[in-house]
């Protein structure tokens, strides 16, 4: 097949140990999964099935990058997630088969134009404007699901400039991996090159140009992220 124009090459998330990088093929994110950040939000968590919204593959960089503080927003926020790499199709799987669906963790951020987010929200509009933001999708080197172990009571942390802002455990998941993933494949055909970013914890907050965001999950790569001078 021949093109109009060429786009820039699939975005792809390098892998611990392995040569070859997993290529990005869709970004789901799952809404309110800590019970804090939800509270935090200002809003109750629906523990009656989970919500997502998605960020376009476009919006993926990697850890290590300086991305500039983006246009249309004053309150640029960080969420640190843990990210699972599907790895397998998976449509409709119950939650006892969802584990064998996955390749692999890693670290992620949630860039967020909270003040857009939470005008969309308010006005009954999609989060597009606020969580589909170029540069937003951010993720560290991905680590095999075999040499992760169990998604357990790992812990999940995020500090801006060397302080602390976000320490929780994975323990804290509202939906748990298995059941995310199984819910998700009720509506999506999964498969090698989804990526599900599983929701933050408590303690999101704004950057500024200039601004350090370094974030960890025990067991994964760490995640970094400089802000750079606004656009
Ligand atoms: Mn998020």
């Amino acid at each position: 097949m021949s093109y109009l124009f060429d786009l820039s090459p699939v975005p792809a998330i390098p892998v611990a140990g392995e040569a070859a990088s997993y290529p990005i093929g869709r970004i789901f994110c799952v809404g309110r999964n800590y019970a804090a950040h939800a509270a935090e939000m200002g809003i109750e968590v629906d523990r009656e099935k989970p919500f997502y919204f998605t960020k376009s593959p476009a919006s993926a960089i990697l850890s290590g990058a300086t991305a500039p503080y983006p246009s249309g927003t004053d309150n640029y926020h960080y969420e640190m997630e843990l990210a699972v790499a599907i790895g397998a199709p998976a449509f409709k799987v119950p939650v006892s088969e969802a584990l064998a669906k996955v390749y692999g963790y890693g670290c992620a951020l949630d860039m967020t134009r909270r003040d857009l987010q939470l005008s969309e929200r308010a006005h009954q509009r999609p989060w597009d404007l606020g969580k589909d933001v170029e540069n937003s999708a951010v993720f560290a080197p991905l680590t095999k699901a075999a040499d992760f172990g169990e998604v357990a009571a790992q812990r999940i942390h995020l500090s801006l400039n060397g302080e602390i802002r976000q320490d929780a455990t994975l323990t804290e998941l509202i939906w748990s991996v298995p059941e995310i993933i199984s819910h998700l494949s009720g509506f999506y055909h999964l498969k090698p090159g989804d990526l599900i970013l599983t929701g933050t914890p408590a303690g999101v907050g704004a950057v500024v140009p200039g601004d350090v965001i370094i974030g960890g999950i025990d067991g994964l790569e760490p995640i970094r992220l400089t802000i750079g001078p606004a656009e």
